[in-house]
């Protein structure tokens, strides 16, 4: 069935992943029956995502009346077969249990319409088995949701071995249609892509506890400050519970072998009754100090050898053809917030040197886990996982550049938008956010088509919720964070020199370096729901790309001391009353009313705006010499055919069409 002849939706299951599916299904104007086994459950899952839609209104992410709308969508039912009986997809979210599943299946194949497909949303089990519980094995296919479903924006489509591709289509324009980022997993294989790259990971970092290599302090300082990655591993394991680990590694151990044997360290933990955060102890002592990572035991055996055995799980992913790198790294980037790839991370690091760390650990140990999957010699040959996806060439010189943080869109009537495209971070600035930007800044400058700059975060949550502090302070020593500072003040300093109008479209947190950055624009428009400051002080830091000397240029001086010192938080009217906010906006259509905006200014004369901005900007140094340059630009201006245009289209009472001339 085709993606637009869906109505209904009918969710199974309305436990933790259930009511979350329902709920972003409702959001998302679907009908919705949602079912359970017992009337209590599933009013428990009724009441669940009646709170959390509230819970959206009240941040405003939704109006409250999109709440009420959406709650009206949902029937909560316990009858199978009236629950299905119109349904066109019926998502699956029961028990992780083979024979409910099973169960499920078969009764709902009976009552289900002829044209209805069955996504499952099982983290492990095997999508063709499943479907061969049905009469319909082309009709089915895994829909892979991450907790909680409202807010992961990432749902791995998996194709079972029987599943059609327009099935999979269609599957992949719904989670679309729920404003999710759906990815498509080619081959049903454990662990799909995500906690096939997480959980291996997560289990040699109890090996190298296990043996002896390295502590759990090690392992996490390692993990958290020096790879970057949002979570020290031990950290993760405690908080999804050691337990989800432990049975995960046992299925794919059964299905895939002893290279997936879980580490002692592990067991003992689920034997010991100890799973984490969730039974008071874990890893990490809750009741007694809780989670607390060295930023300095950072150990290079760790980090090596975490990052071959992830290289490892990677090689063997795009080698049997279950996902391309470009692929992974989304997923993983989406699904478990690291700040880049995993596959570029082991790029960047080389996959040579990874190979070589898997092979001695191989002769050292003899473990099964160490043996490098077959397409890892093929990919390092090729120079790296993406390399040898693009053909074998590192280097090529592509016309456009390849961004892979920030995104350069062209939406029309002479605008360039530039949009941090970092959801699942908060659109926070990594160093490789700062490079980007300074390209697409030189891009635009250099492009005659683009009269105005749109700046803008993508996804509904920030506009940039400041510095990647994390990623940035992977490594740092004082001398290199002096070359950050100046390099952040230098990629602003650009925007804020530009020659084009710059508009700053902000919607969500514009926190620290994020305002820093939109202090830079010419014009500020927000949302009612933005929240804007400079909390640096709050760490003990201070505004380090530009903050302390533009903000004052913009709000005053006595003002900027008060954001900066206070590191308070400030809704957008108290930021308009500042001066910093020109117009404050409803979320719906803001983004037509910030291109609006900025085609406004692309229309304007652009020598003109030129000259503007640059007396504008020498006046802050010396009045005099803003003042020269204002009289010599006036006299050019008199020369230029901007001058007749905008004459001749005033006298004549028409828009004008300067050309730069
Ligand atoms: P859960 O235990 O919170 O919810 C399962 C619900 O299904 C319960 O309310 C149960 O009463 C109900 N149920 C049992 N038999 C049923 C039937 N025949 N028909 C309808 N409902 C039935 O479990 P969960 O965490 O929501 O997991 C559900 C599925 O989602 C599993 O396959 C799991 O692997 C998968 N999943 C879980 C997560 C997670 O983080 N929890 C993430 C992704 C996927």
């Amino acid at each position: 069935m085709e993606f637009d002849e869906i109505n209904r939706i009918t969710v199974l299951g309305a436990g933790n992943m259930g009511h979350g599916i329902a709920e972003v299904a409702a959001m998302a104007g679907y009908d919705v029956t949602m079912r359970d086994i017992e009337e209590e459950f599933v009013q428990d899952g009724y009441e669940n995502i009646e709170w959390s839609l509230n819970k959206l209104a009240e941040k405003d992410r939704i109006s409250q009346d999109e709440a009420d709308a959406a709650i009206e969508r949902v029937t909560p039912i316990v009858d199978l077969e009236e629950a299905v009986e119109e349904a066109d997809v019926v998502i699956e979210a029961v028990p992780e249990v083979m024979d409910i599943k099973r169960d499920t299946y078969e009764e709902i194949d009976e009552y289900a319409p002829d044209h209805a497909i069955f996504a499952s949303n099982t983290s492990s089990l095997s999508i063709t088995a499943l479907s061969e519980f049905t009469e319909r094995p082309e009709q089915f296919c895994g829909m892979h949701f991450f907790n909680p479903p409202v807010r992961m924006d990432l749902v791995e489509v998996i194709s079972g071995a029987h599943s059609s591709e327009e099935t999979l289509e269609t599957i992949e324009a719904l989670a679309e249609d729920f404003d999710k980022s759906p990815v498509r997993v080619h081959k049903d294989s454990p662990g799909f892509v995500v906690n096939r790259v997480l959980v291996p990971l997560m289990n040699e970092a109890a090996w190298l506890v296990s043996d002896d290599e390295a502590t759990i302090a090690e392992v996490d300082s390692t993990t958290k400050f020096g790879m970057g990655l949002p979570m020290g591993s031990f950290e993760l394991a405690d908080l999804t519970g050691i337990d989800v680990s432990y049975h995960v590694l046992e299925y794919m151990e059964e299905e895939l072998g002893d290279a997936y044997e879980v580490a002692p360290l592990i067991a003992e933990k689920v034997e010991a009754e100890e799973l984490g955060q969730k039974t008071g102890k874990g890893f990490y002592d809750y009741e007694n100090g809780g989670v607390d990572i060295p930023t300095d035991a950072q150990s290079d055996l760790v980090a090596s050898r975490l990052l071959a055995c992830m290289a490892n799980q990677i090689a063997f992913l795009v080698g049997n053809d279950v996902a391309g790198p470009d692929a992974i790294d989304r997923a993983v980037k989406l699904g478990a917030g690291f700040p880049d790839g995993p596959a570029k991370l082991a790029d960047e690091h080389g996959l040579d040197d990874l190979l070589a760390t898997l092979e001695t650990a191989y002769d050292e140990t003899g473990h099964p886990r160490y043996e490098p999957a077959p397409y890892f010699e093929e990919a390092a040959e090729a120079g790296g996982f993406h390399a040898a996806e693009d053909g074998g060439t590192t280097d090529d010189e592509a016309d456009a550049p390849d961004f892979e943080t920030i995104s350069v869109e062209y939406p029309g009537d002479m605008v360039g938008k530039i949009v941090i495209d970092r959801p699942h971070r908060m659109n926070t600035i990594s160093t490789e956010v700062l490079d980007e930007l300074g390209v697409a800044i030189d891009l635009l400058e250099d492009d005659e088509d683009v009269r105005a700059i749109l700046l803008r975060g993508a996804g509904d949550r920030a506009f940039s919720a400041g510095a990647d502090v994390q990623s940035m302070a992977a490594g740092a020593n004082p001398l290199d964070a002096v070359e950050l500072s100046r390099k952040g003040q230098s990629t602003f300093g650009k925007l804020a020199d530009c020659d084009m109008p710059v508009v700053a479209a902000i919607d969500g947190f514009c926190l620290g370096g994020g305002m820093e950055l939109a202090t830079c624009a010419d014009i500020r428009l927000a949302t009612e729901r933005s929240t804007l400051g400079q909390p640096e002080l709050d760490l003990g830091l201070l505004p380090g790309w530009g903050g302390t000397q533009r903000l004052q240029q913009i709000v005053g001086m006595g003002r900027a001391k008060e954001i900066i010192l206070t590191a308070d938080q400030y809704e957008p009217e108290a930021m308009a009353d500042y001066g910093f906010v020109n117009e404050i906006h409803e979320v719906d259509g803001f983004d037509e009313v910030a291109q609006e905006y900025a085609a406004d200014l692309a229309a304007g004369p652009p020598v003109a705006q030129r000259y503007t901005k640059r007396a504008m900007k020498k006046g802050r140094e010396s009045t005099e010499a803003g003042l020269e340059i204002e009289s010599q630009a006036f006299g050019q201006l008199m020369n230029t055919d901007d001058l007749m245009e905008g004459v001749t289209a005033f006298m004549g009472d028409e828009d004008p069409e300067f050309e730069g001339k």
